[in-house]
């Protein structure tokens, strides 16, 4: 076989791999082959403003390639798309995903097939005594990819449903502190619970302890995760603590002390979100209401991102939070597809702020995708109070790559992943 000329490679690669399949080309092929081609969806990544047609080639765990066509020849296995949408990987910025050790916690991986999640960020189910095994034995042997917030009670959630906050000497403000500034990589903030059965007599505590671990922990962006519903004492008084960067979860909650009274959003809740403190969904089994939703985004308090807040309570309940159809909700509440889809992909992923190139499908990003189906047809939805809403269409989970390896078929061998 004779070796090819340089100017036979350039003219090659030039045509986009015209070379293939010709035997003095073998050796390119095989170098040309992407691991994986997720092929004939529609490809909407609101970091590039991109929805078109796109073919997805994957090598290396990386996305590799972003191309109208990509010829089935250069790949090494397939993934048909076709009809479907192909998002960026799925960020779920409150989910809880420790199961050994928080009460609530579900494995991340099994989630998979119902949220179509390829990062899910544990919301607090650690504290400082239980964060160990969260890094060493869950975050470091799941698929998923995980980052999480520490919660202030050194026990994190392990007690439930005792209120992690009733006692304050677990609000230990040193312990958390350190366990944030020995692992910047993996945690983002501390998480507080701040409700009535939460908390007890302590009031606002807890999140003053909050706080004070991300000052103390001095690891610049650190963020504390305040968790509302039926907080103690006045709403507004909680509001006025958090500060820019902070996220707010529950922030549509019914369960009472809402953030919109007789129809009408807390100034404190606006002005929250204009000196740019966060706004989670953190959907859940009790936290989602319809008429204080509606109102609230009417009025500008709209969310910056979708956190689903599923557990092994809230997964069973019929307001379902799993990641797409709470999506699915904001998407029949008028966001549009491309709004949805960035506070589920691209803000979280900012938020992140761990990765390059989380939450897009920009060649040399990490390679997690999820396809998605967009059911055109009437879907009836119900929040946590039992308000029920119609709907004209919905997110459905079709597929799940994480790092270049689909969740199920096909399988890739060796099945090895980074
Ligand atoms: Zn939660």
């Amino acid at each position: 076989m004779r070796p090819i000329s340089r100017r036979e490679f350039l003219a090659g690669a030039a045509a986009g791999g015209s070379l293939l399949g010709l035997g003095a080309a073998g050796a390119l092929a095989q170098a040309d082959k992407f691991d994986l081609v997720i092929k004939g969806g529609e490809v909407l990544d609101t970091s590039q403003k991109l929805r078109a047609r796109r073919d997805v080639g994957i090598r290396n765990a990386l996305i590799a390639a972003l191309e109208p066509e990509i010829p089935d020849t250069r790949a090494k296995q397939l993934l048909d798309a076709k009809g479907k949408l192909v998002l960026p990987g799925l960020i779920d910025m409150h989910a809880h995903v420790y199961p050994q050790v928080s009460a609530l916690g579900l494995p991340a991986d099994e989630l998979v097939p119902y949220t179509a999640t390829t990062t899910y960020v544990s919301a607090g189910d650690a504290g400082a005594n239980t964060f160990s095994a969260l890094k060493h034995y869950i975050v470091a042997q799941a698929r998923s990819r995980i980052y999480a917030f520490v919660h202030i009670s050194s026990i994190g959630l392990s007690g439930f449903p005792v209120g992690e906050m009733l006692n304050i000497d677990y609000a230990d403000v040193d312990q958390a502190a350190k366990t944030l500034a020995e692992n910047p990589e993996l945690v983002l903030g501390i998480k507080v619970r701040e409700s009535v059965d939460v908390v007890g007599a302590n009031g606002l505590e807890p999140l003053k302890r909050a706080i004070l671990a991300c000052e103390r922990s001095g690891v610049r962006g650190t963020r504390v995760m305040c968790h509302i519903g039926n907080a103690p004492g006045e709403l507004s008084a909680l509001l006025d603590l958090l500060r820019p960067g902070d996220i707010l979860t529950h922030a549509y909650s019914g369960a009472g002390n809402n953030t919109v009274r007789d129809g009408k959003v807390l100034a404190a809740a606006l002005a929250a979100k204009k000196r740019g403190v966060l706004i989670d969904v953190g959907h859940g089994g009790g936290s989602f209401d319809y008429t204080v939703a509606e109102p609230a985004i009417a009025q500008g308090f709209t969310p910056d991102m979708i956190g689903s807040d599923i557990h092994a309570v809230s997964g069973n309940t019929p307001g379902m939070p799993y990641l797409p159809w709470v999506m699915s909700k904001f998407l029949n509440l008028g966001f549009s597809l491309e709004q949805v889809v960035a506070m589920a992909t691209a803000t979280p992923a900012k938020i992140i702020g761990r990765v390059d190139k989380l939450g897009t499908l920009a060649i040399g990003a990490p390679a997690d995708v999820s396809v998605l189906e967009l059911v055109e047809g009437p879907v009836d939805f119900v929040d946590t109070r039992k308000n029920t809403r119609k709907g004209s269409r919905h997110l459905k989970p079709v597929a799940t790559v994480r790092a270049g390896r689909p969740f199920g078929r096909p399988y890739p061998v060796p099945f090895s992943y980074p």
